[in-house]
């Protein structure tokens, strides 16, 4: 091993350099250029520990400290990274061997990998670093989906990456998912309307029993949709702000009297079973109104839709500890089983769809609370018994820090609304 980092070194160390730039200017992540450079620095490090920059040595030459060092530097990346010499496994971090086996060191990077997409690519040439990545299906497991990025050091050391993309993809196949459902939902009552208009433009038009009927379904399909539509719009506007915490101070108490008073008096006979309480002098929250009115439209209108016919609503506003306000929406209805609530704020996901829909139900309802109540850095818990009624619980911070507040709360206080 030379005595210090001589010319060709430095100029391994430039070469390293720029190439890690290169990812990043053609377009990959930060950490892809972190790792091109962590790499390429191990791979001149190893050629200069050899003693021979140009030409691939063994492993073994390198000074077993620098290995160690290198060894250790590579562990700390969360990533699976490789670096390859003469087609063999050098360098194998800790996250490499737990997906690959402790036995890839030493190995045909080709065996090691074993996947017909990653053979092919690491048999060619050295790709630029525009190349795209590869997708590797199924390595370490069945429903296991890697990105493969190569980068390659001055003296042909070639630098694997292994780029985790699972969650990158079921979150592509959700958004398509998505999509595909909510067409489904728009087309059902459009061709339903389509159809109606078809029929009453032919003789059934005439009959104005008929025509009274069929312009009364037609009215419910569209309005349907109207829902349906306005549900979209709202979703992707909670979406679009997700990042941007809501700061209004907010009576939550007064929104809380409000929204009870609109659905008492829009709710029929249904409406007059709602039952609400706030605590006094309850300090604002800091929050977004419009959403937190559409939270409290749609708890409350799931409780009443959902609970039985003639059973009550609650609906109360209560302190929690010192910095946070909690809301119980409680109702006495079928209950949802056990396996559902994980999946109950999903989009367009329902536990009896006929039913849903009968009640003029999106399925979009609680996907939207838990946008609002993520958006609000909020808790939301759904408890069901099947057969007894399902209680939701809202939890939100207060807008204030506790020591302003405290003196003016006086616990256990409830107002009646
Ligand atoms: P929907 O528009 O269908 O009511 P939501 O997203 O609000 O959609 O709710 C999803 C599903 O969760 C509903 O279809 C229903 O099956 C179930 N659900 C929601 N709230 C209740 C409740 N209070 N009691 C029983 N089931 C409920």
């Amino acid at each position: 091993m030379g005595s210090g980092i001589g010319f060709r070194g430095v100029g391994g160390f430039v070469v390293v350099l720029l190439a890690a730039v290169a990812v990043l200017v053609a377009g990959q992540s930060v950490q892809a250029a972190a790792v091109a450079l962590v790499g390429g620095v191990a791979a001149v490090l190893l050629a200069l520990g050899s003693g021979e920059e140009n030409v691939a040595p063994a492993p073994a030459d390198a000074a077993p400290a620098l290995r160690a060092g290198l060894q250790e530097l590579f562990d700390a990346i969360a990533e699976p990274v490789l670096l390859v010499r003469g087609g063999g496994v050098d360098l194998a971090n800790r996250a490499a061997r737990t997906l690959l086996g402790e036995h890839i060191v030493g190995e045909d990077v080709r065996v090691a990998i074993r996947h017909p997409a990653a053979a092919e690519r690491l048999a060619g040439p050295d790709p630029a670093p525009s190349e795209g990545a590869i997708a590797l299906v199924g390595v370490g497991g069945l429903d296991q989906q890697w990105e493969m990025r190569l980068g390659a050091a001055s003296d042909g050391t070639r630098i694997v990456h292994l780029v985790d993309t699972t969650g990158a993809r079921a979150a592509e196949r959700m958004r398509v998912d998505f999509v595909a459902n909510a067409s489904h939902e728009l087309r059902t009552p459009l061709a339903s309307i389509l159809g109606f208009v078809e029929t009453l433009s032919d003789s059934a038009g005439e009959d104005p029993a008929i025509r009274t009927r069929f312009l009364r379904i037609m009215g419910d399909e569209a309005q349907r949709m109207q829902r349906l539509v306005e549900d979209l719009i709202s979703l992707s506007r909670i979406e679009a702000d997700k990042y941007r915490a809501p700061s209004t101070p907010i009576d939550l108490a007064a929104l809380v009297e409000s929204v009870c008073a609109e659905l008492r008096d829009a709710g029929g006979a249904r409406g007059q079973d709602l039952a609400c309480t706030a605590d006094v002098d309850l300090p604002p929250v800091a929050g977004d109104v419009a959403q937190l009115s559409q939270l409290l439209h749609n708890l409350a209108g799931n409780a009443l839709k959902y609970g039985r016919a003639g059973t009550p609503v609650t609906l109360r506003l209560e302190r929690e500890g010192t910095g946070l306000v909690r809301l119980t929406i409680a109702d006495q209805g079928d209950g949802i089983s056990p396996e559902h609530i994980p999946r109950l704020t999903e989009r367009f996901y329902r536990v009896d769809a006929g039913r849903s829909r009968a009640l003029g139900g999106t399925g979009l309802g609680l996907a939207i609370v838990k946008h609002i109540v993520e958006r609000h850095r909020g808790r939301l818990d759904i408890a069901s018994r099947s057969g007894e009624g399902t209680t939701v619980t809202v939890t939100l911070p207060l807008s204030q820090p506790p020591s302003q507040t405290v003196s003016q709360f006086r616990n256990g206080d409830a107002a009646g609304l």
